[in-house]
C-alpha cells in the first residue's frame, strides 16, 4: 500500500537549497523593487537577472514546463513544494521563472500556438525577455463570462477588436495581450468567444489608465479599451469559438502553485506570530501563556496543516491520473480555501502584534488585503464553491421514497430484521 509523506532525498536537497537561497537573495528585493513584470526597469536588469542566471544554472529555471519546453517535467507535487517557497517573496516566482500570468499564458501558447505564434510569443516568454498579459473580465462583469461584449470582427483578411476590458493585470508592462472577445453572438453560450494575441502598441489598443491594489506597489492592472485594434487572421490562439476551453487549460496546475504560494506566505505570518507570542509579556507574563493566544497558535497550525495536506494531496492526485477534469472539485476546493487561510492566520498575527500589527511597518495588514484579492482574481470564491458542490453531488443520488433510506425507524427494522434469529432467541 503506498501511503508516503516524505519527499525524496534528492529533491529535498534542491529544496534546501532554494529555501536558502530564498531567505539570503530573492526575498530583500521586495523591500527595494517596484512591480516584478516591470523586466526593463534598470535595477530589474541589475538585481534580478543575474539571480535568475543562478537559477537557470542550477536548473530550476521554470520548472513547470514538460521536457518539450525545455522544463524537467516535475510532477504537480514537487511543483507544489517548490512554490510553497517561492510564496516567501513577491519576486520568488518570477526569479524561478514561473510567474502567472506568463507561466499560464505559456501553457496555452503550447497547447493551442501555431509554430509561429510559439515562436513570435511563446520562446521569448519563456526566457522572460518580455512578460504578458490575460484581458478577459470587462467591466460589467468578471464572474459571468456569458456578459462579455467584447467584439471581434472579420473584415477582409484580419478581426477588428472593439470593446473594453477590466483589471488586465501587467498590460502597461506586457509584450503582448491574450484576449477574448465575441465572435460569434449566435453561438451556444460557450463557444460564442475567441482568443486573440495582439502584440503592444498595436493602433488602437489604449490604456486608459491602471488600477492600483493595496499591497502592489503600483497600479498595474488595466482598463483597456479596444478601439477598432486590427488583428491578422493569424493572430487567433486555438479554434474560432474556442476561448472558453483555451480558457480552462491555463488554470489547472497554476492553481495548486498559487495556493502552495499563499502557504507560504501565510507560514510566514504564522511564523511571526509565533516569536510575538512567545517575547511579549502582559499582566506580568508571556502572551504565550494565555489560553486565548494559544487558541490562535492552535486555530492558525490547524488551518495551515489542513490546507497543506488539502494541497498536496490535490497536487498527488492530478500527478496520478494527468486529467485536471477529473480534479476539478479538488483544485475548485483549494482555490476557495486559499483567501481564508490567509485571511484567519495573518488577522491573527495582526491582532497579536497589536498597535504595530496593523501599521504599515508590519505585513499583515496588506496579508489580509491580501486575501481578499485571492478571493477575487480568477473567479471569485462562491463561484469555485459553486462548482465544488456540483463535483460533490455527482456522487450522490436522490432518494426514491419520502422517507429516505436512512430514516432510522426503517433502519432500525432492516437490522432487526437482519438480526431476527438471534433477537428472537435473547429477547423476553
Ligand atoms: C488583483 C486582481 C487581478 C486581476 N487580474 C485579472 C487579469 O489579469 N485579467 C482578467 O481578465 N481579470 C483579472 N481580474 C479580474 C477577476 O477575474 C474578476 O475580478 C473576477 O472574475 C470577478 O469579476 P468582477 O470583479 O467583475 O466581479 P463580479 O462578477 O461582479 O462579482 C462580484 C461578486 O458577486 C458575487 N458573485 C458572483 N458570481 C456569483 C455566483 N455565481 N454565486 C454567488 N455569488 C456570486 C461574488 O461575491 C463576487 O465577488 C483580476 C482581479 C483582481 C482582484
Amino acid at each position: 500500500m503506498a501511503w508516503d509523506f516524505e519527499t525524496d532525498a534528492d529533491f529535498q536537497r534542491e529544496l534546501d537549497w532554494v529555501d536558502d537561497f530564498v531567505t539570503r537573495e530573492v526575498e530583500p528585493l521586495d523591500l527595494v523593487l517596484g512591480s516584478e513584470w516591470d523586466i526593463h526597469a534598470p535595477l530589474f536588469g541589475k538585481l534580478v537577472r543575474p539571480l535568475q542566471a543562478v537559477v537557470r544554472e542550477r536548473k530550476l529555471w521554470a520548472c513547470h514546463l514538460g521536457p518539450e519546453l525545455g522544463g524537467p517535467g516535475y510532477g504537480q507535487l514537487k511543483l507544489a513544494l517548490l512554490n510553497e517557497i517561492l510564496g516567501r517573496s513577491r519576486f520568488g516566482p518570477i526569479v524561478f521563472g514561473c510567474q502567472a500570468p506568463d507561466s499560464g499564458n505559456a501553457e496555452i501558447l503550447a497547447h493551442y500556438g501555431t509554430p509561429e505564434q510559439k515562436q513570435r510569443y511563446l520562446q521569448p516568454l519563456l526566457r522572460n525577455e518580455m512578460v504578458s498579459c490575460f484581458s478577459m473580465t470587462e467591466p460589467q462583469g468578471g464572474a459571468d463570462p456569458q456578459v462579455f461584449t467584447t467584439r471581434a470582427v472579420q473584415d477582409g483578411d484580419g478581426w477588428v477588436i472593439n470593446g473594453e476590458k477590466w483589471f488586465s493585470s501587467n498590460a502597461v508592462f506586457a509584450g503582448f495581450v491574450i484576449v477574448m472577445a465575441v465572435t460569434d453572438p449566435d453561438a451556444a453560450p460557450y463557444q460564442r468567444m475567441s482568443m486573440f494575441i495582439v502584440p503592444a502598441g498595436t493602433p488602437g489598443l489604449r490604456i486608459v489608465r491602471n488600477v492600483q491594489v493595496p499591497g502592489e506597489p503600483e497600479a498595474t492592472h488595466a482598463y483597456i479599451h479596444w478601439d477598432g485594434v486590427r488583428v491578422p487572421a493569424d493572430a487567433m490562439l486555438g479554434g474560432r469559438g474556442q476561448a472558453f476551453a483555451v480558457a480552462q487549460t491555463r488554470l489547472g496546475g497554476g492553481r495548486v502553485h498559487h495556493a502552495m504560494r499563499t502557504l507560504g506566505k501565510a507560514r510566514m505570518a504564522f511564523n511571526m506570530l509565533c516569536e510575538r507570542a512567545l517575547s511579549r509579556f502582559t499582566q506580568g507574563e508571556q502572551l504565550a501563556r494565555k489560553q486565548m493566544v494559544q487558541e490562535k497558535i492552535a486555530d492558525s497550525w490547524l488551518d495551515l496543516e489542513q490546507f497543506r495536506l488539502l494541497l498536496l494531496r490535490t497536487a498527488w492526485r492530478i500527478d496520478q491520473c494527468q486529467d485536471y477534469r477529473q480534479v476539478r472539485g479538488d483544485i475548485a476546493a483549494i482555490k476557495a480555501l486559499m483567501p481564508r487561510v490567509l485571511h484567519d492566520v495573518a488577522q491573527r498575527a495582526l491582532l497579536l502584534h497589536g498597535s504595530i500589527g496593523i501599521s504599515d511597518e508590519m505585513p499583515f495588514a496588506d496579508m489580509v488585503l491580501h486575501s481578499y484579492h485571492l478571493a477575487l482574481a480568477d473567479g471569485p470564491t462562491e463561484v469555485h464553491k459553486v462548482t465544488l458542490a456540483r463535483e460533490v453531488l455527482k456522487g450522490y443520488a436522490a432518494g426514491e421514497a419520502v422517507f429516505p433510506d436512512y430514516h432510522l425507524p426503517a433502519r432500525q427494522a432492516k437490522a432487526r430484521a437482519k438480526f431476527a434469529a438471534a433477537l428472537a432467541e435473547l429477547e423476553p
